[in-house]
């Protein structure tokens, strides 16, 4: 057993039922296992929560976990994880946030912070290093995100951290997300939607004491050098001007960008969209704490209001459903953040819709890039009203409800709505989202930049291996250490920093191809929840993408006439389980379990695990 350095080594429990809150340790053994962050929050779920246990269940539990890097002065070190079982999927859910929160709940003294239970009332939580207290939230509930958090600061003071869910949260929207710093938002798989099921619309922490590192110096050390890193890159000042919104025109390039509900793969109008229109209507920057390569572009929208632009939300809000107008696109952003939805879940819905409504599935008339009437949708679906009420429970469930063929074109993987990469011609990128553990997301593998450049016709192996490496990488050592990807992804900052920063704040070695088995360790893990949830429905058509990919061709572009190969998706999908040390139906051997330290959740899966 080894002492805890850079952790904190206690997690906060507040019970919501009992309005009881305590304090409880954990040891080396288990930081050492899951890191922090992904790997905590993934455990305490499977230790936690029952199979079966209803999402919106009092006994359900909220965890938000921040990794041994959090909050201390290094690049892009101020996030921390939300996750929950999900009511979109039914299977693992998380998100990150860049959020002040993630800071000062380390600085409070504790590494994650674990909601449970439902308040009687609408409450919010607040903690102020120990002293930890549920309050009422009248005059808070039914407000925005953003409103409810300026008054929260306004009431709590401004050096502090809140994270809040928005009316979607409230009406158990299945995408709700949690809110912080008026646009950082996270949790794509509802679960601020499970914080609103607890009734808890905010929690606010503000923490003073400083975290202590095993080498404090050379943690200085090296977080200064760490940003002057980031300063030097070559793609620095470029990344500031645009951040991610320089994708759009990439994908456009490529033939990836969503486009009338991943119907095609660009989008004519994709200019007026895209990161050199954008720069012309900037106002200004927002980040994450802890950043220097900040990269939400603030634009002026169309209502002469503020909102925080990225990729992924104007290629979902945008090109997705036809809407050219990026101004336009920012009004639907800013109220998704503000209603606390998730902008990529409600691209995939309103586009979903405008496709259902052209094929007189509906009865409502929402064609493409009609502004107005998506403006309606997204008001429609944060407060659950006329057809909103069916949108709100995520593409799937509402493909399942149209019937016909629309479960074919419904874009989602394990119920998750895909994020913005179209991939009639991109077998890597579609085995991505297939296996991604929340669902259709990129965040775990954004391989369709590396598969454009080394060759989008392959099917084979190396693919399958350059996908778990990121995977490995991303999902499993960034998302457990908490730290942002983008510094590595988009300016190139060096892989070998973070063993380093590792060791300067807890004393511990660890190589990058231990940082792989932790990663190994925690996707493991989420499958072995995925399939305790599914027992014998769980099967390989869980890491299926969208049929839309495998049977409808582009009809224009330079990838035209292109689909999926359906046989060659599956080789892929074999190689990437036999990888892994997963059976052919995706479900990990018992003793791949058991050398990845995971004996217990073996003796739990009982017979599901072969
Ligand atoms: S690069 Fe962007 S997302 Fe990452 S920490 Fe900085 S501001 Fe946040």
């Amino acid at each position: 057993m080894i002492p805890l350095h850079g952790w904190n080594g206690r997690i906060l429990r507040v019970d919501l039922t009992k309005r009881k809150t305590a304090a409880e340790a954990y040891n080396a053994d288990f930081a050492l296992k899951f890191i922090g962050g992904r790997g905590f929050a993934a455990k305490i779920l499977w230790d936690e929560t029952k199979p079966g246990l209803d999402p919106f269940s009092p006994d359900s539990r909220l965890v938000f976990a921040t990794g041994p890097l959090t909050g201390f002065s290094l690049p892009s070190s101020g996030k921390l994880v939300v996750a929950a079982k999900s009511p979109l999927t039914g299977g693992y859910g998380d998100g990150n946030i860049g959020t002040l929160a993630a800071v000062h709940l380390r600085r409070a003294g504790f590494d994650a912070l674990i909601l449970q239970g439902k308040a009687e009332k609408p409450s919010y939580v607040t903690v102020e290093n120990e002293k930890v207290e549920v309050l009422d939230a009248e005059g808070l509930w039914g407000l925005g995100a953003i409103e409810a958090e300026r008054k929260l600061r306004e009431k709590h003071g401004k050096d502090l951290g809140i994270l809040t869910i928005g009316p979607a949260g409230e009406n158990l929207v299945k995408y709700a997300t949690i809110v912080s710093q008026e646009g950082r938002a996270g949790g794509r798989p509802g679960v601020g939607a499970v914080m609103g099921s607890k009734k808890a619309k905010a929690i606010v922490i503000k923490g003073t004491k400083n975290l202590v590192a095993a080498d404090p110096n050379g943690m200085r050390t090296l977080g200064m050098e760490g940003y002057k890193d980031v300063l030097a890159k070559p793609n620095y000042a470029f990344w500031k001007r645009q951040g991610t919104m320089a994708t759009i025109e990439w994908s456009q390039t490529n033939s990836v960008l969503p486009s009338f509900n991943f119907r095609e793969g660009i989008f004519d109008e994709a200019e007026k969209i895209g990161g050199t229109f954008m720069e012309t209507i900037k106002t200004s920057q927002k980040g994450c704490p802890n950043c220097n390569m900040t990269c939400g572009n603030v634009v002026t929208d169309a209502e002469k209001q503020p909102s925080e632009l990225d990729y992924e939300n104007v290629a979902m809000l945008g090109s997705n459903i036809g809407l050219g107008d990026l101004k336009q696109v920012a009004v639907l952003n800013r109220l998704a953040d503000d209603f606390g939805l998730d902008t990529i879940s409600l691209g995939n819905v309103i586009g979903f819709a405008m496709e259902a409504s052209e094929k007189k599935l509906i009865m409502e008339k929402v064609e493409w890039g009609d502004f107005h009437e998506a403006k309606r949708l997204v008001g429609e679906i944060a407060y659950r009203r006329g057809i909103g009420d069916l949108l709100s429970k995520g593409t799937k469930a509402v493909a399942e409800k149209l019937g016909r063929d629309s479960p074919k074109w419904a874009m989602h993987a394990k119920g998750l709505e895909v994020s913005g990469y179209d991939c009639h011609s991109a077998p890597a990128m579609a085995l991505a989202y297939g296996t991604c553990s929340i669902g259709a997301h990129h965040k775990e593998a954004w391989i369709i930049s590396w598969e454009v450049t080394f060759g989008r016709e392959s099917y084979g192996v190396e693919k399958v291996d350059k996908l778990i490496e990121l995977q490995r990488i991303r999902g499993g050592a960034f998302e457990s250490l908490t730290v942002c990807r983008l510094p590595w992804v988009e300016l190139g900052f060096g892989l070998d920093w973070y063993p380093k920063l590792f060791k300067a704040a807890t004393g511990v070695e660890l190589s990058w191809n231990e940082l792989y088995a932790v990663g190994d360790r925690i996707y493991s893990l989420i499958r072995a929840f995925w399939v305790r949830e599914y027992g014998s429905n769980w099967s390989r058509a869980m890491d299926q993408p969208p049929q839309r990919w495998f049977e409808e061709p582009l009809t224009k572009g330079p990838f035209k006439g292109a689909t999926l190969d359906r046989q060659r998706y599956d080789q892929m999908l074999s190689s990437y389980y036999e990888r892994h040390g997963w059976n052919q139906r995706g479900i990990p051997y018992k003793a791949t379990l058991e050398k990845l330290g995971l004996g217990d959740v073996s003796q739990q899966l009982g017979k599901l695990a072969p």
